[in-house]
């Protein structure tokens, strides 16, 4: 994800940290050590207000990390791959390749996070009511900082659950539709439009913060909310590329859809004997699966896709070359005029995310995966706006 810094490692799968979440600290132990700890604990030092506030961001940034590896444990234990976790603003993402295969895989994913967050959350508040000082002379440091944690855990559980897609609720109901239903588009789409409700509210209440005074939260509020209904519009977006199915590639091959139609021109070459990191200056692109041409003298010899480079160790990237990194059988071709079909069965085979386009001897560009779809996506709106009477009532 851009303007991220990689952490560490965790069984196995990288952890990195967004820029953003370093506002996030900044703001969340302000609002601690500022207004939440002098209100509980009033007999502090203003040292110990901010040492606890401090403190206790740190504990909520592990808590959130807990809460991913949750998920992307159980997803592991299903056989999926997890890429990476990223941690955000408002918590984190889990980056699990692959979908669930059933309904109680999915919400086993989704919940596995929130369950952890509870679990932490009941553990520390749990003892705190058991354990804790009586008198408000005798609360040390670390039983506020342990007791805020432990609280923080519950709202991290509690809002995690609302049910807006794709925060885990939202993937909780959408299996839950998915159960019932057998209809893995109906759910996605249930589930979006609950969340639609629950974001406006989110938003709505943030407003009606504001209006009564309380603007910081009213923002922070509106700020969340706002931030889901993005979020989920995206990836929605991304779940309907995926969904298209054969039969809509059957379709699109009687309409004589050929590669040569959503071919673009090649990008720019790379040098192989180019250090990662030398690449990494020249800027690189948002999305990790653009491919990009590597050359070697002026010479096509293969790709590389932006997911590869990142998965290149930092501490590696000035010694290994562009051309070390890139798979020698990723030069493949395909005719413009085959289908379609033709150029994703072939990207399958070979494990490619793209081909190079031949026009009878010459390269004319080349064709992705994420074109394809594109240009499929674009045909599925036009010809649904052009005949809205025949369109097949399953299909959306
Ligand atoms: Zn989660």
């Amino acid at each position: 994800m851009r303007g991220s810094i990689k952490l560490f490692t965790v069984l196995g799968i990288p952890v990195d940290i967004n820029a953003t979440w370093l506002i996030a600290v900044a703001i969340i132990t302000w609002s601690l050590s500022t207004a939440a700890y002098p209100s509980f604990f009033g007999s502090w030092s203003t040292m110990q207000y901010w040492t606890a506030g401090l403190l206790t961001t740190l504990l909520l940034f592990a808590s959130v990390l807990a809460h991913e590896l949750g998920h992307s444990i159980v997803a592991l234990a299903q056989g999926l791959k997890v890429n990476g976790i990223t941690l955000l603003l408002f918590g984190g993402v889990s980056k699990i390749q692959g979908k669930a295969s059933r309904p109680r895989n999915e919400f086993l994913i989704a919940f596995a996070g929130p369950a952890v967050s509870l679990v932490i959350g009941v553990v520390l508040v749990g003892w705190w009511i058991k354990f804790g000082p009586i008198y408000e002379d005798d609360v040390k440091l670390y039983h506020g900082v342990l007791f805020f944690t432990g609280w923080m855990n519950l709202l991290v559980a509690g809002f995690n659950l609302l049910p807006g897609y794709p925060m885990d609720g939202g993937r909780v109901l959408r299996s839950a539709v998915w159960g019932f239903t057998g209809d893995t588009k109906r759910a996605t789409r249930v589930a979006y439009i609950v969340g639609k409700f629950v974001f406006y509210a989110l938003i709505g209440w943030g407003a009606w913060q504001i209006l009564s005074g309380d603007i910081a939260g009213g923002i922070w509020i509106a700020m969340i909310g706002y931030f889901l209904m993005t979020s989920a519009r995206s990836e929605i977006a991304g779940e309907q590329a995926k969904q298209l199915e054969e039969s809509d590639l059957e379709s699109i091959d009687h309409l004589g859809f050929s590669v040569g139609v959503a071919t673009r021109s090649m990008p720019p070459m790379i040098e192989s004997s180019w250090s990662i990191e030398q690449m990494t200056h020249q800027g690189l692109p948002e999305d990790p699966l653009t491919s990009m041409p590597v050359g070697r003298q002026g010479e096509l010899i293969g790709f590389v896709l932006r997911r590869d480079l990142d998965q290149v160790p930092i501490e590696h990237k000035g010694q290994i070359s562009v051309g070390e990194l890139m798979n020698p059988d990723s030069l493949r071709v395909i005719s413009t005029n085959e289908s379609f079909r033709d150029a994703l069965r072939s990207m399958d085979r070979n494990r490619l995310n793209q081909l190079v386009v031949m026009d009878a001897d010459y390269v004319v560009g080349i064709i992705t995966r994420e074109d394809i779809v594109r240009a499929l996506l674009e045909f599925k709106t036009q010809g649904m706006h052009a005949e809205p009477m025949d369109r097949d009532t399953s299909a959306d």
